[in-house]
């Protein structure tokens, strides 16, 4: 017996590919949902079944709880896969998806509410005994305050957006003559982006690498990490390559972290897939937020580890338990993703439009997750990731030569892709070396990459 026999893909593009193969794997049928821009998408096309839940806007289409529940309801889907972005991390969904009688493959909504604020998160994890960056104790009730608790961690200093994601809401303060333009522009992005002005302190790291942990847990009280990824490349706080595990993180360091943390989710009875995100500096771990779904670069993971993640969350939604320990979890290799967005390599301005030539690499230790084809026209309404280039081989060394290897069969015409900065930075030595910070890839891509 499947652990569902139909499940709606509350979502669009490669990650709900991602979901659907899972599924079918797994016997269980599937229900797409898509705009009037996706009609011809990848995802509509593979899915058993399809409804269209709205116009090209994401707010009246994947955003739409009410149009994504009827298609449940009509479908008679048992439940919902939200995919990430759009309503993953949305408590209200999570409960009208259970009000209504369906499961929700994610955690509970309190815990999705709890981490989705990240003053309330740092909160938790610090009663459950997780290491934080040095800040202010909750929100900041004034520029005074501000002032007072930036004097006693010591400038810099980075001002967030309590409700904050994709690098929105986020000031640097250098110096205390910094300070007070960090704290009004940080709160006017914050309630622009999130439609709440709460933003909250922390000791600005100079030097930090972005390392995360993949958690799983059942209900029945079982927690498993699968080691961490290193996601230190990014652009504007936004990743743009991910590693498993990273080139800094020896078995003992993984083996600590993993213990600090499985037992903080036993503590908190956290249900499902959940990724810690942590600075690592110093050798020391300090955690900045909590993911409460599947993340983009989890496919290094299930990489490394063989495990299938949505599989796996789709079993425990079930209240199937996990049936294996930590001590089962095993780490193979060395696995690299590049997310390929549809954007110009150097400026990063979306570059939307009609695909005239597609043409994955192969071979072995490569996996492509995307939803692109020959033909396909990128629309302009949604996040630009078109493309995960996924490679995996024995060594970091295997899997980078690997990474080269399969960007050069690849082949994305029409539109203007990262394909040419994965390229630089796969060859470059300071990479291949893995020596590099959260600061890296800004100043590499301003180097290698001159805009016009
Ligand atoms: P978001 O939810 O917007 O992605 P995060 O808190 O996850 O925000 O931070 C995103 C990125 O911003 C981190 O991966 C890191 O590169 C940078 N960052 C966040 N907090 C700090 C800090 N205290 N010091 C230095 N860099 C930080």
């Amino acid at each position: 017996m499947p652990a569902f026999n139909k499940i709606l893909i509350a979502n669009r593009g490669e990650i709900a590919l991602r979901i659907h193969r899972a599924c079918q794997e797994m016997g269980i049928r599937t229900v797409a949902v898509h705009s009037t821009a996706d009609a011809t998408a990848m995802h509509v096309r593979l899915a058993d079944e399809s409804v269209c839940i709205g116009p090209p806007s994401a707010r009246e289409s994947y955003l739409n709880a009410a149009a994504i529940l009827s298609a449940a309801a009509i479908t008679g889907a048992e439940a919902i896969h939200p995919g990430y972005g759009f309503l993953s991390e949305n408590a209200r969904f999570a409960e009208m998806v259970e009000a209504h009688g369906l499961a929700f493959i994610g955690p509970t909504a309190e815990h999705i509410r709890i981490m989705g604020d990240k003053i309330a998160a740092k909160d938790a994890m610090r009663r459950l005994g997780v290491p934080l960056v040095p800040g202010s104790p909750g929100a900041l009730a004034s520029i005074e305050e501000a002032r007072e608790i930036a004097d006693q961690i010591k400038y810099p200093v980075l001002i967030k957006a309590a409700a904050g994601g994709g690098g929105r809401g986020m000031k640097v303060a250098h110096t205390a003559d910094e300070l007070e333009d960090a704290w009004r522009i940080a709160r006017t992005e914050a309630k622009a982006a999130f439609g709440d002005d709460a933003v909250y302190m922390e000791k600005y790291l100079d030097r930090p690498r972005h390392i995360e942990l993949q958690v799983l847990a059942d209900t029945h009280g079982n927690v498993v990490h699968f080691g961490e990824r290193d996601c230190s490349l990014q652009r504007r706080h936004q990743k743009l390559v991910e590693e498993a595990g990273s080139p800094v993180i020896t078995a003992a360091v993984r083996d600590a972290l993993g213990k600090t943390v499985t037992d903080a989710l036993k503590q908190l009875g956290y249900r499902g897939a959940g990724t810690l995100e942590f600075l690592y500096q110093d050798e020391q771990f300090a955690f900045i937020e909590m993911n409460t779904r599947l993340q983009v670069e989890h496919p290094v993971t299930e990489m490394v580890c063989g495990v299938d993640l949505v599989r796996e969350q789709i079993r425990v939604a079930a209240g199937e338990p996990l049936g294996y320990g930590q001590e089962d979890v095993r780490f193979n290799g060395h696995a690299i993703e590049c997310r390929i967005t549809a954007e110009d390599p150097a400026t990063f301005a979306p570059s939307p439009g009609r695909v005239t030539a597609y043409h994955a690499p192969g071979g072995l230790g490569v996996r492509m997750d995307s939803a692109l084809y020959a033909g396909y026209s990128v629309p302009p309404h949604y996040d630009s990731l078109v493309a995960k280039l996924i490679v995996h081989g024995a060594t970091r060394a295997e899997a980078i030569a690997r990474c080269r290897r399969a960007l050069t069969e690849l082949v994305v015409d029409g539109i203007r892709t990262t394909i040419p900065l994965h390229q630089i930075i796969m060859d470059d030595p300071e990479f291949q070396e893995g020596e590099y910070t959260i600061h890296w890839l800004e100043r590499f891509v301003s180097r290698h990459m001159p805009e016009g």
